[in-house]
């Protein structure tokens, strides 16, 4: 057994020495709150967000992309259990802004062993072969931080799969100082809209 496999197993000893009446938790989360976020090591939604078992739904991807994926843990989240209130968070110093789709596909397509990156780029120092399987990804990347939480906002908000009266809410993790900075006109467009309901009663 690899000694991160002990250590993982050692630290989950403690936590169920301690588990103490979780295991009455129920299914949907207390809260009703669903937070898309990065996978990034640095962030700890739960803390930064001041979260406990069985508070919310933590929907987790490289850059806390609305993805199709992203938005099918949503849909579960408010569909099936009940959330009501969403969060977009995407955070500085993010890794997502590093590359380029076609960075990571050449990358790949050399080897399949971490790459380097320095002052000059991105670098492969793999042996390979890679592979052209990461033509066929959409890998997510943006440039501007502000404007990929915007983004994101608004295409949760625009799924015909997500009401109206759910809000969705930008924002910006600082990885400096840990303090979430809104992006108002993120959280602008993610807000509640009685627009479906006029719809309706334009066509009725
Ligand atoms: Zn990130």
């Amino acid at each position: 057994m690899s000694s991160v496999v002990q250590e993982v197993l050692s630290a989950n000893q403690a936590y169920v020495a301690n588990f103490g009446d979780k295991g009455n938790l129920p299914l949907p989360p207390g809260r009703r709150i669903a937070i898309l976020t990065c996978m990034d090591a640095r962030l700890d939604p739960a803390k930064y967000a001041g979260l406990v078992e069985g508070d919310a739904h933590i929907i987790r991807n490289a850059g806390g992309r609305a993805s199709d994926d992203a938005i099918r843990s949503l849909v579960i989240s408010y569909k099936l259990l009940g959330t009501n209130e969403w969060f977009v968070i995407h955070h500085t110093d993010c890794g997502m802004q590093l590359f380029t789709d076609e960075i990571i596909r050449g990358l790949l397509a050399n080897s399949l062993e971490t790459a380097t990156i320095d002052e000059n780029g991105w670098g492969d120092v793999g042996q390979g072969p890679g592979s052209p399987e990461a033509e066929f990804v959409d890998w997510l990347t943006f440039r501007d931080l502000t404007e990929s939480v915007y983004i994101d906002v608004k295409r949760i908000r625009n799924h015909p799969l997500v009401p109206h009266t759910i809000p969705i809410h930008g924002y910006i993790y600082d990885v400096k100082t840990g303090q979430l900075i809104e992006v108002p006109k993120a959280t602008e467009v993610g807000q509640v809209s009685s627009a479906r309901t006029v719809a309706v009663a334009t066509y009725a």
